[in-house]
């Protein structure tokens, strides 16, 4: 049986693992910390179908400079002397265009419809064994400026199908009875879900180690072994692992797993933070994004998280509470129901997001290497993205995916090879 090592078992790795052991492979993951503990874990836990516009998007270059000397700002840049940074930056910024744009969002539409609908089979296959709501979701307003984009927003999905309706103040208040929204308004996407992402990814793999997935936790991936044009095995922390064919999941460690020459991964780690409080009073049914803060507020179980921010600083995983806790601060503001108390810093936790400079995922293999694949990428998308990955993944594993189609090539990691 072909022998797949999947690197990384976060929401992506884990999919991945899940959709290579259904063709038959047989499969080992190899995890550095624990499974699902990194980026997959206190993310806001969005699946938003929504979501067709890519990261890298006109205006973005213009709202992020305004932004970025500002310390309490949802966006920023700490300037540092690393020509991946600024490669990475000069990429993105080139990105930041209509036509760019509008040849990205057909292919991210693609794949968030074909991935939402894998949410749906896989929760009912799991026997809805962990929290998964599809309540819609609510991107809310309060100045006219901000509606205007969202309408824009709006309109493209419109065109592409997807269901959204706008609501006034007094409809958003009528919506949540129980904890009315204060705001000027909302657009309100009703096929969108929200899952609690560390629940998932970790029922997600104890199911697969009962169908014979092994996975090495505590097990650092140091070193790919390559001969005649093939890779070998993995080395690790842990002794050395064969392979017929191995998968990058490493999110936003995967460009420091391979040589550019083998793969080339410009991936940049988007920091972002959150808070979970447990058994709030008053917790709303549908989770929103807050337009002017860019930040997230998703009810769980039995606690609401609050999610926000985008630091490219590196994978320097230090707290920057100031910029936080304006995310944190603007709560109230919108759920006057809601008291927080005061936060204690342990309570924040911190993720890195794996951003490419174009707004796409990287699922694809080694142009030198056949058996080397790659899947990260994902940026704000990644746990929304990560079943349609697995499944594409274990297409090109099988030698069954139409690696020319405009999907597999958009998403290639052969777009940035020249
Ligand atoms: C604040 C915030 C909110 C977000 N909200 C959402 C949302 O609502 N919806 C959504 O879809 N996405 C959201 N995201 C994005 C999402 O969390 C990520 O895109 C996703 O978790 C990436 O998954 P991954 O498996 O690629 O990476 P990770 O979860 O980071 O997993 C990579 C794994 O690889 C391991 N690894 C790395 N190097 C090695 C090595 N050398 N050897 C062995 N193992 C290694 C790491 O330890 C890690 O466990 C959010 C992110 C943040 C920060």
């Amino acid at each position: 049986m072909t022998q797949v090592i999947i690197v990384g078992a976060g929401a992506v790795g884990v999919c991945c693992a899940h959709y290579l052991r259904r063709k038959g492979f047989s499969v080992t993951v190899l995890e550095r910390r624990a499974i699902g503990a990194a980026c997959s874990a206190g993310n806001a836990g969005l699946i938003v179908p929504s979501h067709v516009i890519p990261l890298a998007a006109p205006g973005v270059v213009s709202q992020g400079l305004k932004w970025l000397f500002r310390r309490d700002s949802p966006f920023y840049i700490r300037p540092r002397l690393d020509p991946a940074l600024w490669s990475w930056v000069w990429r993105f910024t080139r990105n930041c265009n209509a036509k760019t744009v509008a040849g990205s969002i057909p292919i991210l539409h693609r794949l968030l419809q074909q991935s939402a609908q894998l949410f749906d089979d896989l929760y009912k296959e799991q026997n809805q064994a962990y929290f998964y709501r599809k309540n819609g979701l609510l991107m809310v307003y309060r100045l006219d400026k901000y509606r205007q984009a969202l309408q824009s927003e709006a309109d493209t999905a419109s065109t592409l199908g997807i269901e959204v309706d706008h609501l006034d103040e007094a409809a958003l208040r009528r919506l949540e009875p129980q904890a009315p929204v204060n705001a000027a308004g909302a657009f309100y996407y009703r096929n969108d879900a929200h899952l609690d992402p560390a629940r998932f990814v970790t029922f997600l793999a104890e199911t697969l180690k009962q169908d014979g997935v092994v996975f090495h936790e505590n097990t650092e991936v140091q070193r790919l072994e390559k001969q005649d044009g093939q890779v070998r095995g993995v080395h690790t922390s842990q002794g050395y692992f064969e392979a017929d064919m191995v998968v990058i999941a490493g999110g936003s460690w995967s460009p420091g797993l391979t040589e550019k020459q083998a793969l080339h991964l410009p991936v940049e780690a988007g920091k972002g933070y959150s808070v979970t409080l447990d058994q709030p009073r008053f917790k709303p049914e549908i989770p929103m994004i807050l337009s002017e803060e860019k930040a997230t507020i998703t009810p769980l179980a039995d606690q609401i998280r609050f999610a926000g921010t985008l630091e490219l600083s590196g994978l320097d995983d230090s707290i920057n509470r100031k910029r936080f806790a304006s995310v944190v601060a603007v709560a109230p503001q919108y759920l006057p129901d809601f008291k927080l108390d005061t936060l204690d810093p342990k309570q924040i936790w911190s993720g890195f997001r794996p951003c490419t400079p174009d707004g796409l995922p990287i699922i694809g293999r080694s142009r030198k290497y056949r058996n080397l694949l790659a899947a990260t990428g994902h940026a704000m998308l990644g746990i929304t993205l990560a079943p349609v990955t697995g499944m594409l993944i274990s297409e090109l594993a099988a030698e069954s995916a139409n690696e020319d189609s405009t999907t597999l090539a958009a998403c290639s990691p052969l777009r940035f090879s020249h």
